[in-house]
């Protein structure tokens, strides 16, 4: 529960409200899963606890370690399906990927986990509780730093699990519970529009935009879900949040490069004319003042790219390949030239399944998409 959940809950019972604040630190501070280990909360009302609340996350497999040191847990929901979480290390940083729901109902052209279909929302406790259960291996690990970010880039459409992810990113950035700072948490979507206007107000954290073409023609064919929300509502919703932010925020634009279907250089000279176009860069436009920097000062950019080469799975029904080097190379250098920060996500965990847009899981598959798949596939 939020803090604000939690307070109304123990104001319920009969309790002060402060007890939230009690309860917040034990379970992530401290990461004691057990109302018996409550010390300064009275034992009559850690029994009383008992009764009608748990604390409970998501239980990890033992999990599969990357060479790279990357690492995927299957976490086990309460309905007994599997999601995948993955904590990628780097130098500073932990970063930890998590799902938001068992499969993805939008089955984006190139993305492994569309394939296997949908069955269902997690629990704001199932997508909260990945973080914790990651940061309990951590410390268990003797690794100081804990979980340093979180991107909501697991398996799943955040935004179409709204409310349960806005809840999350609330715990997430809560310093009663684990104190991220809202850039350090980053929430993705492949569009949904509607969600994108009610994140503002909601919630500060990050957004990153998974755009892959920068024509609706082409985005029509990559992500199902714009011929629902075209580029153009797409942008003024960006726009809107981004408003609601303060100053110095920029939203993410992810663009996985396929070869020979979006990563020509003219594709990128392309992409760089819409963002100027529709993210205007300096932070005045923001403010409806004139601004006094330059418009290519870095600062006050309203995008950053991601670049993400395509990581191959099996079982793609359309032959899709990685660019090579140098196309990738090629794109990245025209962003650059036209004054996006745009960095190339360097390819992680893919020897274990763990990378972008290979994870699948273990679920039921309530739409049949993956038999429709699988049939093709036999077809082929
Ligand atoms: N549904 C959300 C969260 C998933 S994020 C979203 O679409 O943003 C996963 C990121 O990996 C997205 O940017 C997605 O487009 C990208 N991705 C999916 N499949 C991929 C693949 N096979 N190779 C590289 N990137 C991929």
């Amino acid at each position: 529960m939020p803090r604000a959940a939690l307070q109304a809950f123990f104001t319920q019972l009969g309790e002060k409200p402060y007890r939230a604040a009690q309860v917040m630190k034990w379970i992530y501070r401290a990461g004691i899963d057990d109302f018996d280990g409550m010390t300064d909360i009275a034992k009559t009302l850690r029994a009383g606890l008992r009764d009608v609340a748990e604390i409970r996350a998501p239980a990890f497999d033992e999990g599969r370690l990357s060479a790279d040191g990357v690492v995927k847990w299957l976490a086990a929901t309460r309905r007994g399906q599997a999601v995948e979480t993955v904590l990628i290390p780097q130098e500073r940083r932990n970063t930890l990927c998590i799902s938001s729901q068992v499969g993805c109902a939008l089955d984006c052209s190139f993305c492994a986990t569309g394939k296997q279909g949908f069955d269902g929302d997690l629990h704001r406790a199932e997508i909260v509780g990945q973080v914790w259960r990651a940061a309990r291996e951590l410390a268990r690990r003797g690794d100081q730093r804990g979980i340093t970010n979180v991107v909501f880039m697991g398996m799943g459409e955040p935004l179409l699990n709204f409310d349960a992810a806005m809840d999350a990113a609330n715990v997430l950035t809560d310093d009663w519970a684990f104190g991220l700072s809202r850039r350090r948490v980053t929430i993705s979507t492949a569009g949904v529009v509607p969600r994108i206007y009610d994140m503002a107000g909601r919630t500060a954290v990050t957004l990153a935009v998974s755009l892959h073409a920068a024509n609706d023609a082409l985005r029509d064919r990559l992500v199902p879900l714009n011929r629902r929300y075209p580029l153009a509502e797409l942008f003024a919703s960006c726009r809107h949040y981004l408003a609601s932010l303060g100053e110095r925020r920029a939203v993410t634009f992810e663009y996985t490069l396929i070869d020979r279907v979006n990563d020509h250089v003219d594709q990128a000279v392309e992409l760089a004319r819409l963002l100027e176009r529709e993210m205007p860069r300096a932070s005045a436009s923001r403010r409806g003042q004139p601004s006094a920097l330059g418009a290519q000062d870095g600062d006050s950019s309203s995008c950053k790219i991601n670049l993400i080469p395509f990581n191959p799975y099996a079982g793609d029904p359309h032959g899709y390949r990685r660019p090579a080097p140098a196309r990738v190379a090629r794109f990245q250098a025209a962003l650059v030239k036209a004054g996006f920060t745009t960095m190339v996500r360097t390819t992680r965990g893919d020897q274990i399944a763990a990378a972008c847009g290979q994870l699948t899981g273990d679920f039921l598959d309530r739409t049949r998409r993956r038999q429709r798949y699988l049939a093709k596939a036999a077809v082929a």
